[in-house]
């Protein structure tokens, strides 16, 4: 799958290395045994909940039981499972350390702290994923709450990941929608990925981009079939999630997986955490927040950029004000973003300046990327109703009087040039989401 980049070096010059074997068909965790014996390993530990228990890792236990691999496990009790400081302590706690691999079962947060504890225990590590939903199973970090913040915690790859697609295709539907969302965001994650690389020369790889739009053509080929749990659709959207959380490896950035929708959603978990506000899965608020970048971007196709307009707004900008609005709409998870514009400088008119005099010079290029990477938003919306994906922060629980705060904070959740901060540099931010 990733040879055409492993064997010579790539087109943009960087060396990429991604070492995980992933293996995705009928029936494969009846592979491990021999995965495990192959690697000289006698014993394994499993992770599992509840559910992910009774879904494969019962299933997983007796087959290497059978041939002869001690197993021991643990199994979260809890209905829904936080990733957080409580549930990496229980984990550690009634882990075996006499064991020769860890096994993770399950999806995002299962995954999240198996990952944490083969690191720290530098044991090598299994995910049999039990649902196609999120793109981090080939990652190398952890998605964590941390001090009652939102955090990625440096964690470990998976060496082999498992997709059996039997167990796959038994994943709830609200799983494997919201997998689907995640790999809907990759439109807009592209989109800005290039326009970044436009107007401030960040790194771009055109291979990394080509391998995450073919996976994600892929799902959207096949997407009809995904409710009626199609092995071919359901097949598809766990690769194609691989794929992305490879390609994000391999660039060395999350730019291949990762855009303004993404910031979106890390704004209303933020908020959730802080404020007990609603939250939805990761990929299903992605999805909702793939639609309103799409439905922003057209209304900037529509614009003709005006530099003293922007230059006025620069200038009128009083970046004191706008921190004391972030602390006031993200409490504690401000903090850090506000340390990160110090580092940072985006709203120094200097900066600015530069970036504005670029996008004006290269506006036509931008339009082009954009009709290039994003889809109608008619069709999207097509797409959505097809398969049952929410489409208004409303209809996920949030409430639509924060869109404008949620679209203008997202632009200092991290270092990444994404389509508000496009916004801000054009003076237009305020009008773009109140006119909406
Ligand atoms: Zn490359
Ligand atoms: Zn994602």
């Amino acid at each position: 799958m990733f040879n055409k980049i492993k064997e010579t070096d790539c087109i943009c010059g960087r060396d990429h290395k991604f070492t995980s074997n992933v293996i995705v068909e009928k029936g494969a965790i009846n592979k491990l045994p021999d995965i495990i014996k192959d690697c000289g390993y006698k014993s394994a530990f499993i992770f599992a909940d509840k559910n992910t228990y009774c879904a494969a890792g019962e299933k997983v236990e007796e087959i290497l039981k059978i041939s002869s691999i001690a197993v021991k496990k643990y199994v979260f009790s809890s209905d829904i499972l936080e990733p957080d400081e409580a549930n990496v302590g229980l984990a550690a706690m009634n882990f075996k350390s006499d064991c020769d691999i860890i096994i993770g079962v399950g999806s995002g947060v299962i995954n999240d702290i198996s990952k944490i504890i083969a690191n720290v225990s530098n044991k090598k590590y299994i995910i049999v994923g039990t649902a196609p939903s999120m793109d981090g199973y080939a990652s190398a970090t952890s998605s964590m709450t941390m001090n009652g913040l939102k955090i990625s915690l440096d964690s470990k790859c998976a060496d082999y990941i498992i997709g059996d697609v039997d167990i796959l295709c038994e994943a709830p539907t609200k799983m494997m929608i919201s997998g689907l969302g995640d790999m809907l965001a990759k439109y807009v994650s592209i989109c800005e990925w290039r326009i970044s690389n436009l107007i401030n020369g960040e790194y771009y790889c055109e291979e990394i981009a080509d391998l995450v739009r073919e996976s994600l053509k892929k799902c959207v080929d096949n997407a009809e079939g995904l409710l009626k749990r199609d092995e071919t659709a359901v097949k598809s959207v766990f690769e194609g999630l691989v794929i992305c959380g490879a390609a994000m490896k391999l660039a060395g950035c999350s730019r291949p997986a990762s855009g303004i929708e993404h910031y979106l959603s890390h704004i209303w978990d933020m908020r959730g955490v802080e404020f007990k506000t609603p939250v939805e899965f990761h990929g299903i608020q992605c999805a909702v927040g793939t639609l309103l970048a799409v439905e922003l971007y057209e209304k900037i196709k529509q614009i003709i950029p005006n530099k003293q307009k922007a230059l006025t707004y620069v200038n009128d900008f009083n970046y004191n004000e706008w921190a004391n609005e972030l602390k006031a709409f993200l409490g504690k998870g401000a903090d850090s973003m506000i340390a990160l514009e110090e580092k940072e400088q985006k709203y120094s008119k200097e900066n600015h300046l530069k970036r504005i005099e670029i996008i004006c010079d290269k506006w036509d290029n931008i339009l082009k990327i954009i009709d290039e990477e994003l889809p109608k938003f008619d069709d999207l919306v097509k797409l959505f109703d097809l398969i049952g994906l929410p489409k208004t922060m409303t209809e996920i629980g949030i409430d639509n009087d924060i869109l404008p705060l949620t679209f203008k904070s997202a632009k200092d959740i991290r270092d990444k040039y994404v389509l508000p901060r496009l916004c801000w540099d054009l003076g237009i931010i305020d009008e773009i989401v109140e006119e909406r």
